[in-house]
């Protein structure tokens, strides 16, 4: 038994799963996880020693790669000073100027604990601003576990959603309303009918949590339109795309300017952090401006914001996000390629500097149905030979993969001679 194995069996005796996220156990992947015991740079090190290129990336922070001098350092720097205050402090405030900078859409700013935070948080503005109850989702889109958005799709545009989890209520499942990503008719059709009920849509701007789906072109400007047309409230969860699609997030890159964008991930440097943010207008009306109710107990944390304002002050470097772009399309062709040698069915789609991997014979994949369509046996094959190469890729056919500038063309090379040699096994 590894001694990976033997920690997974230890950590299930008191953790539900093993796992602290279920994502980690690698269900479906017909093997334990790996512990990692360090990171640094493109790659994890595991519990016996050995070494993985890391394309999961902490699931998304990791952007300038594991254990960045430079973050690692903001963090020293303040540690000596205590770790939270329960008050205001100066560096909140650089945080918020850096965003508001950053992401012109945003003129205010609230720091939250987590992604989920930031995103229950902005629905329940949406709601008060516009005095509407219902909300609409996307198929396949993730926005954390607060218990408006773990509703999946009713079939059907206008259904009432059904809850994906026991535990939550009905009559409040009922008020989010379920489309099909990518879908304009969808979500006009939708709007013809309740428009005038729904508070707000919430979307991924790319998605990245049904492996990688790009937003067709007109998608987001449709998005806007309805939402003009409607008097409802338009959020972009860039929890994941933010500072990574562009260093402006999905909005920047596709040019369509939400009311409000939610934020985490890389806005912690890999601390626990989120935020949302919006016009001055919208965001005036929270707590104590106004009466919408939002706090956190490390909302702000200053270690935290010390890791987020030096990570995003590296991302503002010129150059950046095209490099890590570049990167992505070097992998992308090289793993097209091996496949298409080996005779292997897959394509990949990519935004910036994330990217998928789809085991299909379709020449793309723009929806939740399409991507649960995919081949996941031939991607829990590609997934282990990867490992037993020392390649980490997500352990779920339904994640994106993440980029960071630390991947050399080394890393990126050993990338690609496993996937030969795990390609050429998937075609046995
Ligand atoms: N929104 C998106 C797009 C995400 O990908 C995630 C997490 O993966 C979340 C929200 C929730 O963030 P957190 O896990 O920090 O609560």
């Amino acid at each position: 038994m590894t001694t990976s194995a033997q920690l997974f069996e230890q950590a299930c005796r008191h953790i539900p799963g093993g796992v602290n996220s279920p994502v980690r156990a690698f269900k479906g992947m017909n093997r334990p996880p790996v512990f990692m015991e360090r990171a640094l740079g493109a790659c994890l090190f595991d519990v016996e020693g050995k070494r993985y290129v890391d394309y999961v990336g902490s699931w998304g922070p990791m952007i300038t790669g594991h254990a960045d001098p430079d973050v690692l350092g903001a963090v020293r720097e303040r540690l000596d000073s205590g770790l939270s205050f329960g008050t205001p402090t100066a560096i909140e405030t650089t945080m918020a100027d850096l965003i508001c900078e950053i992401i012109p859409s945003i003129e205010m700013v609230r720091m939250t604990s987590s992604g989920t935070e930031a995103t229950m948080s902005a629905i329940r503005l949406a709601r008060g601003v516009t005095g509407r109850d219902r909300i609409v989702k996307f198929e396949g889109n993730y926005h954390g576990h607060s218990d408006s958005l773990l509703v999946k799709a009713g079939s059907g545009a206008l259904t009432h959603g059904e809850p994906s989890s026991p535990g939550v209520p009905a009559s409040l499942a009922e008020q989010t309303i379920t489309l099909p990503y990518n879908d304009i008719d969808a979500v006009e059709q939708c709007f013809e009918e309740i428009g005038s009920e729904v508070a707000c849509i919430i979307v991924e701007p790319v998605a990245g949590n049904m492996n990688c789906i790009p937003p067709q072109p007109g998608f987001l400007e449709a998005l806007r339109r309805v939402c003009n047309t409607h008097d409802s409230v338009l959020i972009f969860d860039e929890v994941m795309t933010g500072f990574r699609v562009a260093l402006g997030g999905a909005q920047a890159h596709y040019g369509v300017k939400p009311d409000l964008t939610c934020l985490g991930k890389i806005v912690g440097g890999g601390m626990p952090v989120g935020a949302f943010g919006g016009s001055e207008t919208i965001m005036s009306n929270i707590s104590p401006l106004g009466p919408i109710y939002h706090a956190g107990t490390l909302s702000g944390n200053p270690l935290a914001m010390a890791a987020g304002v030096a990570l995003l002050t590296k991302l503002r470097a010129p150059g950046f996000h095209n490099a890590l772009a570049q990167r992505v399309d070097t992998l992308c062709h090289g793993l097209q390629e091996r496949a298409d040698a080996a005779g292997i069915d897959m394509i990949t789609q990519r935004a910036g500097g994330m990217f998928g991997l789809f085991f299909t014979r379709q020449s793309r994949v723009d929806n939740f149905a399409q991507a649960t369509a995919c081949d996941d046996d031939a991607f829990r094959r590609f997934f282990t030979a990867m490992l037993d190469e020392g390649v980490y890729l997500a352990p779920s056919a339904f994640e994106a993969g993440f980029m960071s500038s630390a991947h050399t063309p080394e890393d990126i090379q050993l990338t690609l001679d496993g996937a030969e040699k795990a390609f050429a096994s998937l075609s046995h």
